[in-house]
């Protein structure tokens, strides 16, 4: 049987690549589905060469009858935030891959695990902000959850070694991203170009930032609570510069499971797609005989302060990961676009996280109010500073 995907956010670098190993399974999967924020060109070229059932634009400033799609196209063209959530749900998906940054992914996210679908999910802000509702959601409706993040396709691996109760801790691992060796002072004054340079990894501009903060791996750790059902204290984070170790558990008898690959994410989204099968894979094969020696150490939770924030959120819970997490990306955009220097955007979000009152089990309505009240003090935080 045809298994029929969707890609949200098919323009991006996860979108790329999930387009890369669809090609290479051959027939037996199709590409349902495609969406685009801004890039309509890269998405008309996309929607010609896979010709998906549907696509969506959904910047408000594509409004229908979007002539780019006139020539060699003849599905139906979607415009507007909602048409992720209107493709989630279709008959004719079987798979939502989302591939969306940032929490701009939850209606979709939240629709697939409602409607049943297998979710692969790269997009992990929506877990961040709504993980309780998502995977409550997904089990009372029979949706499947698999994680495209690395390292927790890497844990979601190692764990079918184990039983559930027989885990002792999972270790993510992490790069360490471009200022592992830089001083604290050197870091903080950083460029948008030294940011966006990380060593082991290619990836769309927003996380690559997330990776250098280090608030990628906060962001994960929350994402691991939600994913694995286990409690923050039982995740824990450990530098690997290499990127070949891409994450394990340890079982209560003391044994570690990890899996190993090479840094490329076409690995954990062809197995997204496949599980629980195996299939030829499109990503080099690794030669651990030409990588030398791979290393291990503490992160620095003094330099890299964000992980040290992700954690107390993860403690705290209720709405802390929502506004750790709006916040990050109102400061992430703010730095992207030369308002800040890199040292600032920690700033911002502890300041917005001392300022606010964590509250538990809230509705999704109260989720995106919270959401919304953490940008909003960001904002008017850039605007009483002093700029760059
Ligand atoms: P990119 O910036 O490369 O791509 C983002 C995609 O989302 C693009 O297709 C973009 O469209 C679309 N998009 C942007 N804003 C919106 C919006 N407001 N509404 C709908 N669609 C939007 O990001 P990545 O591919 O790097 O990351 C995607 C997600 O996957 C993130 O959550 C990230 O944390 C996660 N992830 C990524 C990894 C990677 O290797 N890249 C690794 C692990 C996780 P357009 O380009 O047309 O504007
Ligand atoms: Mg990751």
């Amino acid at each position: 049987m045809k298994k029929r995907v969707a890609i949200l956010g098919s323009t991006g670098s996860i979108g790329q690549n999930a387009l890369c190993v669809i090609e290479a399974l051959g027939p037996e999967y199709e590409v349902a589905a495609l969406t685009a924020h801004s890039r309509y060109d890269l998405l008309a070229e996309q929607a010609e060469r896979y010709q998906p059932a549907v696509i969506a634009l959904t910047h408000p400033d594509f409004k229908p009858g979007y002539e780019a799609f006139s020539g060699g196209f003849s599905g139906s063209v979607l415009y507007g935030p909602d048409s992720l959530a209107d493709i989630a749900v279709r008959e004719d998906v079987d798979i939502v891959l989302c591939g969306v940054v940032g929490a701009a992914g939850l209606p979709a996210v939240l629709a697939a695990a409602g409607a049943g679908k297998r979710l692969a999910i790269a997009n992990k802000e929506p877990l961040v902000i709504a993980g309780e509702l998502l995977t409550r959601r997904a089990a009372e409706n029979g949706a499947e959850i698999l994680p495209i993040d690395s390292e927790h396709s890497a844990v979601f691996q190692a764990l079918q070694a184990g039983r559930p109760q027989e885990v002792r801790r999972i270790v993510l691992t992490a790069s360490g991203g471009p200022f592992l060796r830089s001083g604290r002072q050197e870091m903080e004054e950083a460029t948008v170009e030294q940011a966006l340079a990380h060593p082991t990894w290619r990836m769309g501009p927003k996380i690559t930032v997330d990776s250098a903060t280090m608030m990628n791996k906060a962001l994960e750790v929350i994402e691991a609570q939600w994913l694995f059902g286990l409690p923050v204290d039982q995740i824990d984070v450990l530098i690997h510069p290499e990127s070949i170790v891409h994450s394990m558990v340890e079982f209560v008898d003391g044994s570690v499971i990890a899996q190993l690959g090479t840094p490329d994410m076409k690995t954990p989204i062809q197995y997204a797609l496949t599980y629980p099968e195996r299939r030829e894979g499109v990503a080099e094969g690794l030669k651990l005989e030409e990588m030398g020696r791979l290393t291990f150490e503490p992160p620095d939770l003094e330099q890299f302060r964000a992980l040290a924030l992700g954690y107390e959120a993860a403690r705290q819970g209720g709405s802390a990961p929502v506004v750790l997490n709006a916040a990050n990306e109102e400061a992430v955009a703010a730095f992207l676009e030369g308002k800040i220097r890199f040292g600032r955007i920690r700033e911002l979000i502890e300041q917005t996280l001392e300022t606010h009152t964590v509250r538990e089990h809230l509705s999704l309505e109260a989720l995106l109010e919270t959401d919304g009240w953490a940008r909003n003090r960001v904002r008017r935080l850039l605007e009483l500073m002093e700029t760059v």
